[in-house]
């Protein structure tokens, strides 16, 4: 039950932050085996610091240093949606 209610708060949050319904629901169902898996990577979209809708930029760019100067924090798609290990993550409050 958990798990369907933490998949059904991810596509929320995916689709809120601008991913079309398909996608979102494909990487809502990655994370359901990344959380099986006991995965500690985690995605720019359950980031509490990713800012905007479908153009994303980071809000902690200087602790996750993904760029030299704040003219130059957009993020580009693919790293939004990989797991991966950032210094500057904080996640999400559904
Ligand atoms: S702090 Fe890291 S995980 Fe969070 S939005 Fe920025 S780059 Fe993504």
């Amino acid at each position: 039950m958990a798990e369907i209610d933490t998949f059904t708060a991810r596509l929320a949050r995916f689709t809120d932050k601008g991913l079309p319904l398909d996608d979102a629901e494909a990487l809502a169902d990655t994370l359901v085996k990344r959380d099986r898996d006991d995965d500690h990577r985690r995605l720019c979209l359950e980031c509490a610091h990713l800012q905007g809708v479908g153009r994303w930029s980071c809000g902690n760019w200087k602790q996750a240093a993904v760029c030299t100067r704040p003219a130059d924090t957009g993020l580009a798609h693919v790293l939004v949606v990989t797991p991966q290990h950032c210094p500057g993550f904080k996640g999400h409050k559904r």
